[in-house]
This record gives structure tokens, sequence and C-alpha cells, in this order.
């Protein structure tokens, strides 16, 4: 199948994740490496290479990404103090898995951000 990726196989719930939320458009589970207390991954459910690929015809999928982001913050407990919504996008980006996602990470506070 072209354009699979691992994300695409834990979105069809092929190999194993904690899959915190799942709908038409996305899908959000825990980084299986997590660098802070709450640490969740939502992708788009139709893999999207990087950031740098999206296209007027991702903006549903985008969107949603960050409202389920929103969301997931409100329902972890982590709204009020605050957290942190990354996407990290090809080499200099230090992008790892070629299938969009971003990092919602809170929990503890986080340090400041580029290096
Ligand atoms: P990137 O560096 O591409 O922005 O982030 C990729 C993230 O995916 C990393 O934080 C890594 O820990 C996470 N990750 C990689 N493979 C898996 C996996 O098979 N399952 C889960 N849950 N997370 C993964």
């Amino acid at each position: 199948m072209a354009q699979d990726t691992i994300f695409s196989k834990i979105v069809r719930g092929e190999i194993p994740a904690d899959v915190v939320y799942q709908d038409d458009l996305v899908t959000a589970f825990r980084d299986i490496q997590p660098l802070t207390p709450t640490h969740i991954l939502v992708v788009p459910n139709e893999v999207i290479p990087t950031l740098a690929d999206v296209s007027e015809d991702h903006e549903p999928v985008l969107g949603r990404m960050l409202r389920v982001a929103a969301d997931l913050a409100a329902r972890e407990g982590i709204a009020d103090n605050g957290y942190r919504v990354m996407i990290n996008c090809r080499d200099h980006g230090g992008q790892e898995v070629y299938h969009l996602h971003l990092h919602l990470m809170g929990g503890r506070r986080l340090n400041p951000m580029a290096q």
C-alpha cells in the first residue's frame, strides 16, 4: 500500500497503541516514549507526510487536529495550567515519522522552546 506508515497501522488498529480518541478524520494516542506526563500524538487518519505537504483541501483535518488537541488537554486536566502543541517538520525540524502529527505535551512546566 502506498504511503503506509507506522501511524497508519495504529489508525487501523493493526499494531497496539494507547488510543485516547478517534473519529472520521483523526486519531490520538499516547506517545510510546513520553517526554512529559501528558504526551499525546494527534494524527490525520489519511497520510499527509509533513506539514510542508498540506494544501487547502487539508484545512478541515488540520482544524480537527487542533480542536481535538484542545479537548484532550481539557480531558487530561492540563488545560488550566497550560501545555504545548508542536509539529516537527522534515529533517531540520526533527521529524522522525513521516505521517503528520502534532504533539500535545503538558503536565509540567516545559523548558523554553527552540535550541
Ligand atoms: P517526531 O519526531 O516525528 O515529531 O515524533 C515522532 C514521535 O512518535 C516520537 O515522539 C516517538 O516517540 C513516537 N513514536 C514513534 N513510533 C511510535 C509507535 O510505534 N507508537 C507510539 N505510540 N508512538 C511512536
